[in-house]
């Protein structure tokens, strides 16, 4: 996407711009910073709803820099307290950013691709085929959108970031990189990069770079099988970027005192014989990471079918009997709005989830 909008830049190159626009127009100078703690201070990121700004300033600002970046396009809320937020991109795309509530802490679960061209057997997402790369104004804009909508409780708050929407971020670098730059640094949100995960499906270079480029930030490998045949034909980016070279940056990062965490979603037939679990304990040994084993979310169309929750406890105990470290069951959240995890579709599933969910219109 061409960049649009102030958070389309790092920061630096985005105030210069921002000073070009309020000198070119004679405005005084103290309006630059004015704007600056708005958008980064105050989260809003659209002059539209910034007070205090001169009628014509707000209104050129809204045609350059700081224009609105997504619409709001229907909210669902599961029984469990999850939210689902729809959102139409500037061009039509949709995309959907989830909130997941728990005791303490609030985790926003944002997408950074309008579908995904991973092509994964068993998510929704990728089913549903790939759009675009999101711009990093897209990215962040989920944040500020879904803080908004917060706002009206304290109780509700997002206290983690998770890459774990449509989309693979490590197919979108440069706009993910962007966006975390502008999330986490001194010069943009200041939120703490240790309460943001990017999960990937592990794009070699890409996880390289992101490891060097970001050494806080925490990284989750999607990995669903370490046996090459049985991950290829679920994980079809598998053939390109195999498991001995993911091992690899694996073993890399974790000799920096850094774990990555391992997310395998147990696939009945596929991926859940015992040599299966032996493999994924031998793989997990190398990054010394938690395990997390995600139950199969269903969407219409999947051929696959997950585990019961008994043979699930007896796959989790097979690793566990081979592997040290932290082994869970990922709690399925938000699955009555299809809002769990490889269920996020956008307009491309019709049908998906709708029992016993509340839908809303756009606020
Ligand atoms: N593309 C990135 C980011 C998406 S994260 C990645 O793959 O990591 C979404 C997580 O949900 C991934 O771990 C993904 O493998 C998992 N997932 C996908 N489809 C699923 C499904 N139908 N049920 C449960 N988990 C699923």
């Amino acid at each position: 996407m061409k960049p649009v909008h102030l958070l389309d830049f790092e920061a630096k190159e985005g105030e210069e711009r921002l000073r070009g626009l309020v000198e070119a127009r004679g405005e005084p100078a103290y309006r630059q910073e004015q704007i600056r703690e708005q958008v980064f201070g105050q989260r809003r990121i659209d002059a539209e709803k910034m007070p205090n700004l001169p009628h014509a300033l707000r209104e050129q600002l809204a045609a350059t820099l700081l224009g609105p970046v997504l619409r709001a396009d229907g909210e669902q809320t599961s029984r469990d307290g999850t939210r689902k937020f729809r959102s139409r991109l500037r061009d039509g795309a949709v995309i959907e950013t989830v909130w997941i509530p728990a005791e303490s802490r609030g985790t926003l679960c944002v997408s950074s691709q309008a579908g995904c061209p991973a092509a994964c057997s068993f998510c929704a997402t990728g089913a549903g085929g790939f759009e675009r790369n999101l711009s990093p104004a897209e990215i962040i804009a989920q944040w500020t959108g879904v803080s908004d909508a917060l706002a009206a409780d304290p109780a509700q708050r997002i206290t983690q970031i998770v890459f774990m929407g449509m989309g693979e971020p490590l197919l979108n670098y440069a706009s993910l990189a962007t966006a975390l730059r502008l999330l986490t640094g001194a010069g943009g949100f200041r939120f703490s990069p240790r309460r943001i995960t990017v999960s990937t499906v592990g794009i070699a270079p890409n996880l390289r770079r992101l490891a060097a480029d970001f050494p806080q930030v925490r990284i989750a490998l999607s990995l669903h099988s370490a046996v090459d045949a049985t991950r290829t034909a679920i994980v079809p980016l598998n053939r390109r970027y195999p498991l001995a070279g993911l091992a690899e940056i694996v073993r890399e990062i974790s000799a920096r005192g850094r774990r990555v965490s391992l997310e395998y979603v147990v696939l009945a037939g596929v991926n859940d014989a015992p040599e299966e679990a032996a493999a994924l304990a031998d793989f997990a040994a190398q990054s010394a990471g938690h395990i997390n084993l995600i139950p199969f979310h269903s969407y219409p169309g999947t051929a696959h079918r997950g585990l019961e929750a008994g043979a699930m406890r007896r796959f989790a105990e097979r690793v566990r009997s081979r592997y040290d470290g932290a082994v869970t069951i990922r709690k399925s959240r938000g699955l009555d709005i299809a809002g769990a995890c490889g269920q996020l579709a956008g307009d491309k599933l019709a049908g998906v989830g709708a029992s016993g969910a509340s839908v809303g219109p756009a606020r």
